[in-house]
């Protein structure tokens, strides 16, 4: 069994029931969660929108290897009505995010580093970003 922290945030439509539904989602789809945050109010962070952020953390424990793991994250998103990924604007020198029905970003996964292509673990900004820190304080052992 592998010990695994999940970051999720919405900006859109009913977002306390957009983060309870993806948590039973990763209940049913990647293991037992064994900690959830409380819901935090946020700010958009790296564009610009109208509309505040709910954010959350859980650990949960998995058999999934980290890119099945990703698999399962991503098929939770897109179950879920998330259809804008955040993709890289090479003009613009920057990422460009989008509002989000729900995203989840795996945190950590065991003590594991790994940096592929598609997946980085840690992740790699979740250290610039008080939305990701606040909920996982909340919920890491010590
Ligand atoms: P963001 O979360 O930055 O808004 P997305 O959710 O659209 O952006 O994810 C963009 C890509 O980031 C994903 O397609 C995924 O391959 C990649 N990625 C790399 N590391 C991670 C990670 N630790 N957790 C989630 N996605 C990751
Ligand atoms: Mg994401």
């Amino acid at each position: 069994m592998h010990t695994v922290y999940l970051s999720l945030g919405t900006n859109l439509g009913d977002k306390e029931h957009n983060l309870l539904a993806a948590i039973s989602e990763i209940a049913r789809r990647i293991g037992p969660i064994k900690a959830q945050s409380a819901f935090l109010e946020t700010e958009p962070w790296g564009f610009e929108s109208r509309n505040t952020f709910l954010n959350a953390a859980v650990r949960v424990e998995t058999e999934l290897s980290p890119l099945a793991l990703l698999h399962e994250t991503q098929q939770i998103e897109r179950q879920l009505g998330r259809t804008e990924k955040s993709v890289p604007d090479p003009q613009l020198g920057k990422v460009n995010y989008h509002d989000r029905i729900i995203d989840i970003d795996i945190l950590l996964y065991d003590q594991l580093q790994l940096s592929t292509p598609t997946l980085t673990i840690p992740h790699p900004l979740m250290n610039e970003r008080d939305f990701v820190l606040i909920p996982l304080k909340q919920i890491l052992p010590q």
